[in-house]
């Protein structure tokens, strides 16, 4: 399906208002500059989205050194200090 560039605008504005309304918290990624929306499903994890409604873990292009780092911290007893949530304040 094609879109008019109009529409495109429309849908970008509209996910960005409904991921602002739905968020827990939102910070800048840690590994790129993607500003993130946390959303907490309906299972109660916390799930990372950019701003066009993408799970962040599928598009950050530094996700396979963030899930590399994870799990060394993991590894080591450490909090998870990634996409898991928003920084506390
Ligand atoms: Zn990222």
């Amino acid at each position: 399906m094609t879109r008019r560039p109009e529409q495109e605008a429309y849908l970008a504005a509209r996910m960005l208002e409904l991921l602002t309304r739905i968020a827990v918290g939102r910070r800048k990624c840690k590994f790129c500059p993607a500003m993130l929306y946390f959303v907490r499903h309906a299972d109660g994890a916390i799930v990372s989205y950019t701003d066009d409604g993408t799970n962040h873990w599928s598009n950050c292009p530094e996700a396979e050194a963030a899930r590399r780092l994870q799990a060394i911290l993991r590894q080591k007893g450490q909090r998870k200090l990634l996409d898991t949530g928003p920084i506390p304040e």
